[in-house]
Order: structure tokens, then sequence, then C-alpha cells
């Protein structure tokens, strides 16, 4: 018997990123957008004793550890924990087509999917509530990857308002070669602010909050003013660790993108098209631009894991 479970990518249509906390982390004011380009994770019964094991394939399989540090696999051990079933026997295949350390949350996807994919596996039925909070305990972005659509984040990201959409935004994601480690890309963030003397700690930067212009331009449907209203703290780091990526953006928008981002920490960078003709334009310069290893053309909001089929 087994179950798949398909979930959505991520971009930040706005990460405001505030100063360092004491703990380590850094407050967000995170409008986070779930878009079709997403996994697939099929959980299948395993064989009494084999444990949880992993599989994985698509273009970026060899990125993937097939360890116990796999948010799908740890996912699976959390659920089986929280319902008291000792040492739970599963196979999870993870389709992957979101880019790997790319910013646009794949592990996470995976971590929400597997938790999705087990629950309907072993029966359990678990409400809601606290799939979120098994999700939150895995990460800051797993849970937004089970609600989908496009939500605002607080806190460390983990605290969700969904926010209110009219009509599909048409999105091109340009996937760069290699990733970037969020970790080093937030202190490249403090080190930023720190040279330019403004201060990194949570003293010396406001408290992010939601641009009120992106959140209009996403309740209307208005894809010219949400371009222009896209926003990442996370850009100058990113673009300062991998100084490529400049090339990337302008590549995008000077082929007819309304507006363009780099996606979360990075490296994939995000264009926003003005319906779906336009977006698969885009996506074919950029492939022939030379600045990015591939491009996908896509849209959202989507919903979040889903059973297929179910
Ligand atoms: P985020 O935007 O959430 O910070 P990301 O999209 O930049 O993350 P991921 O694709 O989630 O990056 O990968 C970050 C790291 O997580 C990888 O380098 C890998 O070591 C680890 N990882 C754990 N589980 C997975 C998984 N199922 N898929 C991909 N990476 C995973």
């Amino acid at each position: 018997m087994s179950v798949t479970v398909r979930v959505p990518a991520k971009v930040n249509v706005q990460l405001g990123v505030g100063g360092l906390r004491a703990d380590g982390f850094h407050d967000l004011a995170n409008v986070f957008f779930a878009v079709a380009l997403g996994d697939e994770v099929t959980a299948t019964a395993g064989t009494p004793g084999t444990g949880v094991t992993l599989g994985c394939s698509g273009p970026d399989a060899a990125a993937v550890p097939l360890d116990d540090t796999n948010l799908a696999a740890r996912a699976a051990r959390l659920l089986a924990a929280h319902h008291g079933l000792a040492a739970p026997d599963v196979h999870l295949h993870i389709a992957k087509a979101i880019p790997v350390a790319g910013g646009m949350a794949g592990g996470s996807a995976d971590g929400a999917a597997a938790l999705v994919a087990c629950d309907a596996l072993w029966g359990l039925d678990t409400p809601l509530p606290v799939l979120l909070e098994l999700a939150a305990e895995l990460g800051s972005d797993v849970p937004f990857a089970l609600v989908g659509g496009v939500a605002l984040g607080r806190g460390r990201g983990e605290l969700l308002d969904p926010l209110p959409v009219t009509g599909t935004f048409h999105w091109v994601f340009a996937v760069a070669d290699g990733g970037l480690s969020t970790p080093a890309v937030f202190r490249e963030c403090d080190r930023l602010r720190e040279a330019a003397g403004t201060g990194s700690s949570d003293t010396d930067v406001p408290t992010p909050d939601a641009d009120p212009a992106l959140l209009a331009a996403l309740a209307e449907g208005d894809a010219v003013a949400l371009a222009g209203a896209l926003a990442n703290d996370l850009q100058p780091a990113a673009l300062s660790l991998r100084p490529s990526l400049a090339a990337t953006l302008r590549a995008g928008t000077e082929t007819g993108a309304l507006g363009a981002l780099v996606s979360g920490s990075g490296p994939t960078c995000a264009f926003l098209a003005k319906d779906a003709d336009a977006a698969a334009a885009v996506a074919e310069a950029l492939r022939a631009s030379g600045t990015c290893r591939t491009a996908h053309a896509t849209h959202g909001p989507v919903p979040g894991a889903s059973v297929l089929g179910g």
C-alpha cells in the first residue's frame, strides 16, 4: 500500500529581515507564495524491521541526503513518535523537482509531504493544528508547505496567517548551478549591515512588517503592482556571495519580466510575468542567456501538501 503527496515550492514575495536576536534567529516579515513547481513524496509500507528508508529521483537527486538528516525521514519519525508508534517501517520516495538548496524550501516541502503521506498511510487522521505544530518543530518553513496558498509568516516564519489573493500569477524560476547555505546568507546579511554601519542586532534594525502595497496587489490580483512591491532583504547578501546572480536578474527583466528577485536565500531567481505566454517566453530567453542552469515557467498560488487522488 502507498500514498503519494504533491507539495509546492515557495517564493517569498516579501522577505523582511529584522536584527539578529539573542537566540540566534531573526524576526521575519515573510510573505510566502506557493507555486506549482513541486515535489512528490510517496510513502510505501515497509517490511517489518526495515525502519525508515529513502529514495530520490530527478535531476538534483544526487544532492539530496538519503540519511537521517533528510527532512522527510525526520518527519516520518516525528509523526510516529507523537502517536507512540515505535520504529516505523516505511519507504519514502522523493520525486524531486524543487531545486536543492535553492531558496525555495524544497527540504521543508518534503518534510510537510512526508507528514501528510505517513498520516494517510498509517490512518492516523492527525488534526491540522497538530500537524502544524509538528511541522514547526521540523523547521520554520515546513508549516507553510502544509497550508500553501499565500500567507504571512511572522516570528521565525512559523506563525502563519493566510492572505487573500485574487486570480493566478505567472512565475519563472531560474535555477543556478549549486546551492547557497541559508545560515551563510543570513550571516552575510548581518555582516553587510555591520559593514554599512547600521548595526545588525534586533536593537539596531526595526522589526519588519508586511508592506501594505504588496498585500493590496495580491488581494487585487494586480501583477504589475506586485512586481513593483517585490522585496527581499536577503538579496544583497545572496548577490554578495554569488555576484553572477546580478546577470541572471538582468537577463530576466531585459526579456520582458515585470519584476525579479532572488528567491529566499537564493540562488534561484524568481521573475513575475504578465501571463502564461510571457512566462514561457521569459523562461526560454533565460535558458538561452547562459546566466542560469535552466529555467521553469510555473504559476500560483496553489494549495499545500495534498494526497494525490485523495
Ligand atoms: P530554505 O529556503 O528552506 O532555507 P533551501 O530551499 O535553500 O531551504 P533545501 O532544498 O531545503 O534548501 O536544502 C537545504 C539543505 O537541506 C540541503 O543542502 C540538504 O542538505 C538538506 N536536506 C534535508 N532534507 C532534504 C530534502 N528532502 N531535500 C533537499 N534537501 C534536503
